[in-house]
């Protein structure tokens, strides 16, 4: 039995006007907090321009938290065009990780790393929805997939 595709093609006009919407994110994607998100992965975005979310992939990587590494990697490659995707999320070198990491303007997952004894596990799991804030008033942010509270934006 084939299992299901880790990614999907998305209606990208759709989502373009949506994506174009946040003028905060616009503003920040020019500025030096850039090195702070996956925004710096330039790649990313042309995903986007493809057309792919990437979303299952991220919520199997999350719930495969604590497995083998590279079970969990050969489980997931065969349903991805391609790997790049999976180390947006998890990150293979110490200076890599991240407690959190962003794959849309106000989506947020938990920053993933493999461990000594090659588990996948997150990089803070202490790290709650509660936790996070909103990078800007206008949109709704999820963490893991949780929508987090709104509040004032981020002073910069
Ligand atoms: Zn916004």
């Amino acid at each position: 039995m084939k299992k299901p595709l880790l990614y999907r093609s998305v209606n990208t006009r759709t989502h373009g006007v949506r994506h174009g919407s946040c003028r905060a994110y616009r503003h920040e994607r020019h500025t030096k907090s850039e090195k702070d998100t996956l925004s710096n992965h330039g790649s990313m975005h042309s995903n986007q321009r493809h057309g792919f979310d990437y979303t299952p992939l991220f919520r199997f990587l999350l719930s495969k938290v604590g497995r083998p590494w590279d079970q969990v990697f050969s489980e997931a490659n065969p349903r991805l065009d391609r790997s790049e995707p999976v180390f947006w999320m998890v990150a293979l070198h110490e200076s890599d990780k991240k407690e959190s990491v962003r794959t849309d303007e106000s989506t947020y997952y938990s920053g993933l790393w493999v461990d000594e004894a090659g588990l996948l596990q997150k990089v803070n799991p202490q790290l709650t929805h509660e936790q996070m804030k909103p990078f800007c008033n206008c949109c709704t942010h999820t963490f893991n997939g949780v929508v987090f509270p709104q509040g004032p934006p981020l002073k910069r």
